[in-house]
């Protein structure tokens, strides 16, 4: 693998081969898998993702927004594609573009209707989402009747999926809860699917879901971070292959004394001498302030640099006093050994957050 020479997220297109094949290999072979490519595929890079997944023949991608699908649809994406969260204002483009909306309350369901009868389209697909207990998005059971006869009333929608959204499922404490959201989705469904004559396929389970819960595989399920080498859990990490590597260079190396001062506000006093490197990544490419003052660290060849003093906007500075390294040498900051998810813990979050927080000014490089 060649060495990095600058600041880039290197992402391996074997690993997301793995992880795809891995999450397939745990459904039935009737069960469509759905990719979940929003926030330019968890900070990956939501085209070239798409494409390869594509490629190895997914059924379904999934965005949050509207202009998610679009630029989806401009890089030559022809599978469908389903539009989690979009605004009654873009359904003109939707339609446009041939994306598929979700409806999740009876206002973005009339209004659609609305747009749908003046392209005058029939039997658009459109995919009907139901509240189980996130309490985030979505109809209530009480809105099947509701649903039912406005798709009496029109020919322009036609209903490809009813799903919902597990809110814990890869909390073992909570698996009560998680139980229950299956047997609501399952109601609801019986319900609704009695009182149509077709059949839309049926979509519970995100990764944590799929690795948890089984019997809530249904028609199709709808994984984002496993794809890209996480699960929620050292056992659902176990067979996950993270795609993607975050990794630096050393600019620069400072020899300092005793008492002299490293970064902005003077944050770090040097003990004795040391020395430090300073690497061209900081908080505007999505290494939070909250890792400065050694609270987070990077790897030198194999051996853990703390970040001393104030992360700044374009760098930051480690100690690497007792690190065997010169200037040009390679940084990781994580990769498939030292995990982002260690990079969370130290930051008190989750690992969605830390790969959807690399700034967009980092190059994304495909292997
Ligand atoms: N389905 C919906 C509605 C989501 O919002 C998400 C992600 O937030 C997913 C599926 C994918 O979840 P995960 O990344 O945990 O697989």
């Amino acid at each position: 693998m060649p060495k990095a020479q600058e600041t880039i997220l290197e992402i391996d297109r074997s690993a997301l081969t793995h992880n795809y094949n891995y999450l397939k290999s745990k459904l039935q072979s009737k069960t469509k898998f759905l990719a979940v490519v929003k926030a330019f595929a968890y900070g990956n890079d939501a085209e070239k993702i798409a494409k390869h997944l594509q490629w190895l023949n997914v059924d379904y991608f999934a965005v949050a927004y509207t202009s998610e699908g679009v630029a989806l649809r401009e890089a030559g994406i022809t599978k469908p594609i389903l539009v989690l969260h979009p605004q009654i204002v873009n359904f003109k483009t939707i339609i446009k573009h041939c994306l598929e909306p979700s409806l999740y309350n009876t206002n973005v369901l009339n209004a659609f209707i609305t747009v749908a009868n003046e392209e005058a389209q029939t039997n658009y697909p459109v995919h009907i989402k139901f509240n189980t207990g996130l309490n985030r998005l979505g109809f209530w059971e009480s809105d099947v009747d509701y649903i039912i006869n406005k798709l009496k009333a029109t020919s322009s929608i036609v209903i490809t999926s009813i799903f919902s959204h597990l809110a814990a499922s890869e909390d073992a404490n909570e698996a009560d809860f998680t139980v229950n959201q299956i047997k609501s989705f399952k109601v609801i469904a019986t319900e609704f699917l009695s009182k149509l004559d077709y059949k839309p396929l049926l979509h519970l389970c995100n990764t944590s879901g799929v690795i948890n819960y089984p019997e809530a595989h249904l028609d199709m399920v709808r994984c984002g971070i496993g794809l890209y080498g996480f699960g929620n859990s050292a056992n659902e990490d176990k067979y996950l292959k993270p795609i993607a590597s975050l990794k630096s260079i050393i600019s620069q190396i400072h020899k300092i004394e005793p008492n002299e001062t490293v970064g902005y506000n003077r944050a770090y006093v040097a003990k004795t001498y040391e020395k430090t490197a300073t690497i061209p990544i900081g908080h505007a490419d999505g290494i939070g302030r909250h890792l400065g003052n050694e609270k987070g660290y990077v790897i030198i060849n194999g051996q853990k640099a703390s970040i001393i003093g104030n992360v700044c906007m374009d760098m930051i500075m480690v100690n690497i006093t007792t690190i065997n390294c010169k200037e040009g040498d390679e940084v990781i900051i994580f990769d498939g050994n030292n995990k982002a998810t260690d990079l969370a813990t130290s930051l008190n979050t989750i690992s969605y957050e830390i790969i959807t927080s690399i700034s967009q000014r980092v190059k994304r490089s495909f292997i």
